[in-house]
């Protein structure tokens, strides 16, 4: 264990109370990592305050301790960004979990960063209204967690990422001051949105306490397609026809291997006989009958067209509930392949060209990788997924893929692409950042963090050195 001493110790037990400072080897191995499992987490003790107060207290300690400190919210994150390996303070929010002050006329409420995302999903609909961020990790991660790292997810083709559902926010700076940035309003152009640099920020800025939330209209009945494509160049013209006619609140893809493995470890069905390259999902609000009218008409010219081999479309709740569960319980099946997960983007148009690539690199290099493709399509994002052989050892499998980053990141800058599209950079995309961001960037970056943190305690190590 990192040492700390009993001093600190006491006084950071003095702010949270006796019991709030946990130092045994079990939480320190939780409250230390996130969902990757690449680096030995490492912290010096974690703590779990429950007030706004305590954590300003707690990054004062800090900074004149030149501790440094890693937010934690549901740990849930797939970049290393909450992982603290080098005898950090785990400044984790479980406490701060309430939900207060909801609005209706505003639509909005103000949330503890410590809300698991499901809390305020099932929260809204309490309301009978709707909170639309949505994605497998919901019922883990933290309202504080998505804030940092503007998280996206499976709705984002028809109701954008976290940062669009943000009306405010509090952020304790590293220096422990308290900022309270935009107050929940609408319009307000004073300058810089301070707000937005904190969103997708990852805790290098500062610890968010507390967020105003907005929220939307519900959904009427929502109606799934799930349709088997030839290949990625159908998808696309599918995704057209599709978008031109009906309001998509999802166009998610997977490939043939990831229906098959999902198929063999969840006990689920196939949705339809015919094999296909890949599948598209696709999710619309079934407005009134001409809605599913057209749907089924397009269906039909996608046919004609070749674009679709065969489809189903959901008669039920229930049934819509399980093709849902073809594309969301893919990352949990193949997790047991301890995978290499990359997440990318380019422009929408640009996937086919820009997967067809990939895949050839890494096929011409490592033809015995299985390699299972899913992902938000309709946002131009795809999750490039390697599953490790069995034989392999998994240091030889990191070193590969190591190389794999490089031979990707290449393509994806040639794409005008970016190596994160929604899970951050955190330390396991750190060394790659350059593909992404000019060095200009990245200096304005650093004078930025300065000015919030000028101490360098938060988050010290992730994004950037
Ligand atoms: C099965 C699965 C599916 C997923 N699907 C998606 C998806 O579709 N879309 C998507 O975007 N992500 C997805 N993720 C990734 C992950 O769930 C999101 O990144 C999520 O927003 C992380 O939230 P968290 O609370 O778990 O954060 P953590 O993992 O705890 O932390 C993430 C980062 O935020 C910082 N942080 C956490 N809380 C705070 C705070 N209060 N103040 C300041 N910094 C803080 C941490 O230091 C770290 O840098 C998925 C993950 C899994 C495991």
């Amino acid at each position: 264990m990192p040492a700390i001493d009993e001093v600190t110790l006491h006084s950071l037990e003095g702010i949270v109370g006796v019991g709030r400072v946990l130092t045994d080897a079990d939480s320190l191995q939780l409250y230390g990592r996130d969902w990757t499992r690449v680096h030995t987490p490492n912290p010096a003790a974690i703590i779990l305050p429950d007030s706004i107060e305590q954590v300003q207290e707690i990054v004062r300690l800090a900074a004149v301790a030149g501790l440094a400190i890693v937010p934690s919210g549901g740990r849930s994150g797939l970049s290393a960004g909450a992982v603290a390996c080098n005898g950090e303070l785990v400044l984790a929010l479980d406490r701060l979990n309430t939900i207060e002050d909801f609005n209706p006329i505003d639509r909005t409420v103000r949330c503890g960063a410590g809300v698991v995302t499901e809390q305020l999903q099932n929260y809204a609909t309490e309301q009978g209204l709707f909170y639309p961020v949505d994605f497998a990790s919901s019922g883990s991660s933290q309202i504080g967690g998505n804030i940092s790292t503007n998280a996206g997810g499976i709705k984002v083709i028809r109701h954008g990422m976290t940062r669009d559902w943000v009306a405010g926010l509090k952020l304790v700076t590293g220096s422990g001051e308290l900022l309270d940035l935009n107050r929940g309003l609408v319009k307000n152009n004073t300058g810089y949105d301070l707000r937005q640099l904190v969103i997708g920020a990852e805790g290098t800025l500062g610890v968010v306490v507390e967020a105003t939330m907005r929220l939307a209209r519900p959904p009427g009945e929502l109606a799934v397609l799930v349709l088997g494509a030839p290949d990625m160049a159908a998808i696309m013209n599918v995704l057209r026809a599709y978008q031109d006619a009906i309001e998509l609140s999802a166009f998610e893809f997977f490939s043939e291997l990831a229906l098959q493995k999902v198929i063999a470890h969840q006990g689920l069905q196939r949705p339809f006989d015919t094999p296909a390259e890949f599948y598209a999902l696709l999710e619309f609000e079934q407005r009134d009958e001409a809605t599913m009218e057209r749907a089924m008409n397009l269906f039909e010219h996608c046919v004609e067209q070749g674009w679709v081999l065969d489809g189903v479309v959901s008669q039920s709740i229930a049934q819509a509930e399980s093709l849902w569960r073809l594309r969301e319980d893919i990352s949990e099946t193949i997790s047991r392949w301890t995978p290499y997960k990359n997440d990318i983007s380019t422009v929408t148009s640009r996937v086919p060209a820009f997967l067809q690539e990939v895949e050839a690199v890494v096929n011409k290099s490592y033809p015995e990788f299985e390699i299972v493709w899913f992902g938000h399509i309709g946002d131009g994002n795809v999750h490039l997924n390697i599953l490790k052989p069995e034989d392999l050892p998994m240091a030889e499998f990191q070193q590969r893929c190591g190389e794999v980053s490089k031979w990707v990141f290449d393509i994806v800058q040639r794409y005008g692409g970016s190596i994160s599209a929604e899970h951050g950079v955190g330390l396991l995309k750190k060394p790659y950042l350059h593909y992404s961001r000019s060095e200009l960037e990245v200096s304005i970056m650093r004078q930025i963090k300065k000015a919030f943190d000028p101490a360098g305690i938060m988050n010290p190590g992730k994004i950037f050195d």
